[in-house]
């Protein structure tokens, strides 16, 4: 049992590692300044005698020193996330995603080198052109005059920073490269695809995909990749490396989009939609992004592998749950 300092907990990722902390017995700590994150999240947890809810910034020093003293452990995956909001707010992406991440390391080696997870994404892999991705594979970002490219580049650099503060000061860190992680909790308004989908085909469409919906996307349940996060914490080979953690089963925004309309409703129209319409005229998307999870399977036995029909059920079944008990 020890005492772990979430940030970005009540997000979305973070309210489920928070959950699944305590119940493996673990004192949490959650850090979130309720931006992106959602007190509603935490619901379910408010009151555990062993969760304590701090809303706060990652940019205020004085709480993160206090905050990491008094931890064993910590999970760092508060950030500028969502290619829609980095897009639409590129100063803050850099500040919330870079500074903080340092302060932290900082003060993870002077408390004496407290293991560190830190949440980093697909992002960093830019574009790509591999069918598959793995860790040592080159980042093939775009240029800064696209403010899409600030987010990968963000956790890239907080990548460099845990990557050096493992060889220069021995931190236990351990770095997740997350690929389109959802689930129940997730919220559309960020961009995120399957929330979208869901919400546009439950009141009756129609489902709006954008470009051609021949983009390639891999999509992994939150549940999986948390068990992942706290498999690789409990690995000591796991220190000091990179992990791409995710579903490799490939999917194109086309089929999923015919995925969500046969669950909710076959009557539903898909629209399309240029990106030009949905970002503005300087985004670029990835066009495919399939990790190769050999590594993860190698150190923790497993990788995310949940089917895309399993997924969305259980995702649609919690969007009809909050239609349900918003109306009563
Ligand atoms: N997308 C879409 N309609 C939407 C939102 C997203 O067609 O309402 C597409 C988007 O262009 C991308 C894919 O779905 O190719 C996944 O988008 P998301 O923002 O969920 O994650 P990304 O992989 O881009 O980080």
């Amino acid at each position: 049992m020890s005492r772990c300092l979430v940030t970005g907990g009540a997000g979305f990722i973070g309210s489920h590692l928070t959950e699944e902390l305590l119940a493996a017995g673990h004192h949490v700590t959650v850090l979130d300044n309720l931006s992106t994150g959602r007190s509603e999240n935490l619901k379910g947890l408010v009151g555990h005698p062993r969760l304590t809810i701090c809303t706060g910034s990652i940019t205020d020093q004085m709480l993160l020193a206090e905050l990491v003293r008094d931890a064993d452990s910590i999970y760092h995956l508060a950030a500028a996330v969502g290619v829609k909001l980095v897009a639409d707010d590129p100063v803050r992406t850099i500040e919330t995603n870079i500074y903080p991440t340092e302060a932290l390391l900082q003060l993870a080696v002077q408390g004496g080198g407290k293991p560190f997870f830190l949440a980093s994404t697909s992002e960093v892999y830019g574009k790509n052109p591999k069918e598959q991705w793995t860790e040592e594979d080159d980042l093939h970002l775009g240029p800064t005059s696209r403010p899409r490219w600030a987010y990968g580049c963000s956790k890239a650099i907080d990548e460099f920073l845990a990557l050096a503060y493992f060889r220069k000061h021995g931190l236990p860190v351990v770095i997740g490269r997350f690929f389109n992680v959802v689930g129940p909790r997730q919220v559309g308004h960020y961009g995120m695809v399957i929330p979208r989908f869901v919400d546009q085909a439950l009141i009756g469409g129609p489902v709006i995909v954008y470009d051609d919906g021949g983009q390639v996307r891999c999509f992994a349940h939150v549940r999986e990749v948390v068990a992942s996060i706290m498999s690789l914490m409990r690995t000591p080979s796991a220190q000091g490396q990179v992990f791409n953690i995710g579903s490799d089963k490939p999917w194109s925004i086309r089929q999923l989009a015919e995925a969500v309309i046969a669950k909710v409703d076959p009557a539903v129209r898909i629209e399309y939609l240029p990106y030009s319409k949905a970002y503005g005229d300087d985004f670029e998307d990835v066009r495919r992004r399939v990790p190769d999870v050999s590594r993860l399977k190698r150190t923790i036995g497993s990788a995310p592998h949940l089917s895309l029909d399993s997924i969305l059920e259980d995702i649609i079944a919690w969007k009809r749950s909050q239609t349900t008990s918003n109306a009563s």
